[in-house]
């Protein structure tokens, strides 16, 4: 059986396919791919599946600078439109962890936010995968499952593997 070595949480992005950044071929990645790299039940359950079935031991929260779903919660935040609920439903994913960014120094400096607005998103990500499932507690505790956040650079083509477990 194929066993992917690693499973990806990624956004949707056009310019972030997780085969081509990592350079890696059929069979290779388990891919989850969603606006936001956002964790809701499906997400979790895919990352589950694929951590029991397969026995992968690393999971790859991939976001990447500039990402239209941070830069539409931003702008959700600062004016409320009428989106429609299932765009919402990212929307809402997406705002707890970078509404408190609005209250710094940084709502002065909009390349700033973004680039913190898109790794705190990255970082609750992460943890949501290491804290909100029974079954990957189990796993990363007693199998030594992994979960790290990355950050793939439009600008430069490197990833930063900034979030890992302490
Ligand atoms: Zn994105």
């Amino acid at each position: 059986m194929t066993r992917p070595f690693a499973i990806i949480l990624g956004c949707s992005d056009s310019r972030v396919p997780a085969e081509i950044v990592f350079d890696q071929g059929l069979g290779d990645l388990f891919v989850i791919r969603v606006a936001g790299n956002i964790v809701a039940p499906s997400q979790v359950g895919s990352v589950e599946f694929a951590a029991e079935r397969y026995e992968t031991r690393l999971v790859v929260v991939l976001g990447h600078t500039q990402c239209g779903a941070i830069l539409a919660t931003l702008e959700e935040l600062r004016q409320p439109t009428e989106q429609s609920r299932n765009l919402l439903a990212i929307v809402d994913r997406i705002r707890p962890s970078v509404q408190g960014l609005l209250h710094t120094s940084l709502k002065d400096d909009p390349d700033a936010l973004v680039r913190e607005a898109v790794r705190a998103n990255i970082r609750a990500s992460a943890d949501h995968l290491r804290h909100g499932s029974a079954l990957l507690e189990q796993l990363i505790r007693d199998r030594g499952l992994l979960v790290v956040g990355a950050e793939y650079s439009l600008e430069t083509g490197v990833v930063d593997f900034f979030d890992a477990p302490v």
